[in-house]
């Protein structure tokens, strides 16, 4: 008989895909998180030229140089990370990056800790590896945020690497500053590596991001262009960390993609060197969707406050399960708390990258469950 790879049996399809794919055509699709919004115009037209210029080859294997440029300008002025182009790696979406991190770094039975809840890559990712999987479990008594506390707590002699995701799938939250220093500081003086996936970075409603970047050489930073400039579809985002291992990521990178799609290289260029007022529109319109959203879930019983970032709500139910399924009988499709962790269990995902009006008729249905 057949007999997978244990590293691949040992691993499930994503739950939120196989909702997505059973979804009835005129349901409302609240499970994905993926902006609703056209990419902006500008992006298109410097695909399009791109691509009548004939640019549809191979490019170097860590992306061209202007995008590197582009990118290592930008970690410079927003995050303040200096991250010389060499060392950094054009991939396919924040996905790829998050991928070739752990292959390079993680050997078998390597401990990684990572948010409960969290983003739901996260642990296959760390078992591809090989890892181990820590949980770190975070509570909404405090906002789902992650503190050096927590993080302590969990560190042994096999700990390698601790992911970090703010603003945060599924639970919108955003780390503190003395978070992230914190956490920084535990890296440092532990020599543990924090992989910081940054791929909501713009979509903060109040405050400010923080890369731990700035604080550790031992950080890996990732991000995208998926979230922030409704890209989700050029899959496209980058990986920068020390050159060493940068180097060590270069080789999984090479052998498994070659380079990042050459056009989707041209979009991402254009987005970083391009009008930024689009990025600000888009979050404007996800915060009055926010806004909504939290005051009817509020209306309806179902208490929850307003997470400062990312587009999702994360609210609390005793009876989640039930919920879930009769939201789905009721034509909204929304996922499962559990999806994303133990820590997760007795709650529900709502993304609100979706019309303003579809969100209303959203809340009209579930405002109508008996639960
Ligand atoms: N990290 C997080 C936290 C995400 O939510 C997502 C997308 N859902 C990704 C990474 C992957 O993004 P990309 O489209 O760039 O692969």
């Amino acid at each position: 008989m057949f007999q997978p790879a244990q590293r691949c049996k040992s691993i499930q399809l994503s739950e939120i895909r196989k909702m997505f794919d059973l979804t009835l055509e005129d349901a409302i699709n609240l499970s994905l998180g993926e902006p609703d919004f056209d990419t902006p115009l500008h992006i298109r037209n410097a695909v399009k030229m791109a691509l009548d210029d004939g640019f549809t080859h191979y490019t170097s294997n860590k992306g061209i140089l202007e995008l590197r440029e582009a990118i290592s300008c930008k970690l410079a002025d927003e995050n303040n990370i200096e991250a010389d182009p060499e060392s950094i790696i054009v991939t396919v979406g924040a996905s790829e990056a998050l991928h070739i991190s752990l292959q390079a770094l993680i050997n078998r039975g390597d401990e990684v800790l990572i948010p409960d809840p969290g983003f739901l890559s996260y642990d296959p990712c760390v078992k591809l590896a090989e890892g181990k999987i820590i949980q770190v479990e975070l509570h909404e008594d405090n906002e789902f945020t992650m503190t050096a506390d927590n993080v302590l707590e969990k560190i042994t002699s096999k700990t390698k690497a601790i992911i970090l995701n703010s603003p945060a799938n599924p639970t919108g939250a955003v780390m503190q500053k003395e978070d992230i220093k914190g956490i920084a500081e535990i890296a440092e003086d532990k020599n543990i590596f924090l992989i910081s996936d940054e791929i909501y970075e713009k979509i903060i409603y109040d405050g400010k991001h923080h890369s731990p970047g700035r604080y550790t050489d031992n950080a890996i930073t990732i991000n995208g262009f998926s979230k922030t400039y409704a890209m989700t579809g050029f899959r496209i985002g980058y990986v920068t960390s020390k050159a060493e291992l940068t180097e060590e990521m270069l080789k999984v990178h090479q052998y498994n993609t070659a380079c990042a799609s050459s056009l989707s290289q041209i979009a991402a260029l254009e987005s970083l060197t391009g009008p930024q007022n689009c990025v600000d529109e888009m979050r404007s319109e996800f915060k009055r969707r926010r806004d909504l959203v939290v005051k009817r879930l509020n209306e309806m019983g179902i208490e929850i406050k307003a997470p400062n970032g990312a587009f999702y709500v994360f609210p609390g139910i005793y009876n989640s399960v039930e919920f879930v399924n009769e939201a789905i009988k009721n034509g909204v499709v929304i996922v499962n708390g559990s999806g994303f962790g133990k820590c997760g269990e007795r709650h529900f995902r709502i993304s609100y990258a979706a019309s303003y009006e579809k969100l209303v008729e959203a809340m009209d249905k579930l405002e109508a469950i008996d639960f």
